[in-house]
């Protein structure tokens, strides 16, 4: 039997002094229709959202995942949410995922539109649902096949143009899916934009990180692209492990020489890349173990 629920969870201030959120987070059929035809997260895909993996029902990096929903909501000029509630609800959640690998995601729209557009919001909706993740073990053992895509804008567009929301984790995910069908037309798994003047940026779910020499490095966060919870943990430990890391502009040329290349997120973990562009990469395949061994233990 597939496992699968999902919470609709009143939202409160974010200053709201109560500690106990009995009667907030309320359990709802993931099966029946529980949101306003006039929410704005269908209509406009107005909203912002986190995706948690719980491993044997640990939920990992909740606190990571909570302040990037607080800097998204920031961005999208949404109302900051309550982060006790939230993770009461994450924990409520992971505490009934069976053992092995779920996905939690955390939903926070910016709430149902009255009477059409320019009329009152009342709002946020949010809520949360659980479900068991995906086999992600061919990825993760075998590695992957990436294309790089021009993402459209150059690397100074997240400064220039701050109403892109580029850092903000947005539920507006279409262009996102439409590169990932690109690149298996491409006969690839995955792919990596690039923007228009010649700079790595992120996969369309994923961040990379390349290594050169001894060095981990990750394109610069402030450049237009999500910085990824996984990444930050990898890093953690890769230099716990003696491994410097860096942030950098790695221009995409930089890709094809790199002495070895992941995909990291939350729920595939990391993934190697076998090839860039048809390109054949070396892969680690002791670090790579090494790493998701790391990434399956109980992170907060
Ligand atoms: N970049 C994008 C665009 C993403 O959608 C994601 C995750 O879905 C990531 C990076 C990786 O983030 P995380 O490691 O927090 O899952």
């Amino acid at each position: 039997m597939t496992f699968r629920l999902a919470f609709l969870i009143d939202p409160i201030p974010a200053d709201d002094p109560r500690t106990d959120f009995a009667g907030t987070i309320s359990p709802i059929d993931p099966d029946a229709p529980a949101l306003s035809v006039s929410d704005l997260s269908s209509n406009r895909g107005d909203g912002i959202f986190e995706s948690i993996a719980v491993v044997d029902g640990h939920p990992q990096e909740t606190g990571a995942h909570l302040q990037r929903l607080a800097h998204s909501a920031r961005l999208s000029d949404l109302p900051e949410p309550h982060t006790a509630q939230l993770r009461a609800a994450v924990e409520a959640a992971a505490a009934q995922c069976p053992p092995g690998e779920c996905t939690i995601r955390l939903l926070l729209s910016r709430g149902v539109q009255h009477g059409g557009p320019g009329q009152g919001i009342h709002g946020p909706t949010i809520w949360l649902t659980a479900a068991q993740a995906p086999d992600n073990t061919a990825a993760r053992e075998n590695g992957i096949k990436v294309v790089t895509l021009d993402r459209g804008y150059d690397s100074g567009a997240a400064a220039r143009a701050p109403w892109l929301l580029l850092g903000a984790k947005t539920l507006s995910y279409a262009v996102n899916m439409a590169a990932l069908r690109e690149a298996r037309r491409r006969g690839a798994d995955d792919a990596i934009f690039v923007t228009s003047d010649g700079y790595v940026l992120e996969a369309p779910t994923a961040t990379l990180i390349l290594r050169r020499g001894d060095t981990f490095l990750t394109p610069e966060p402030t450049g237009g692209l999500l910085q990824g919870t996984t990444q930050l943990s990898a890093f953690d430990w890769l230099e716990e492990n003696g491994h410097p890391t860096g942030y950098e502009h790695i221009p995409t040329a930089a890709l094809y020489d790199a002495d070895a290349a992941w995909l990291v997120s939350s729920t595939r973990l990391a993934a190697a890349l076998t090839h860039v562009d048809g390109r054949e990469l070396p892969v680690d395949r002791d670090l790579t173990a090494a790493l998701n061994a790391y990434l399956l233990s109980p992170r907060d």
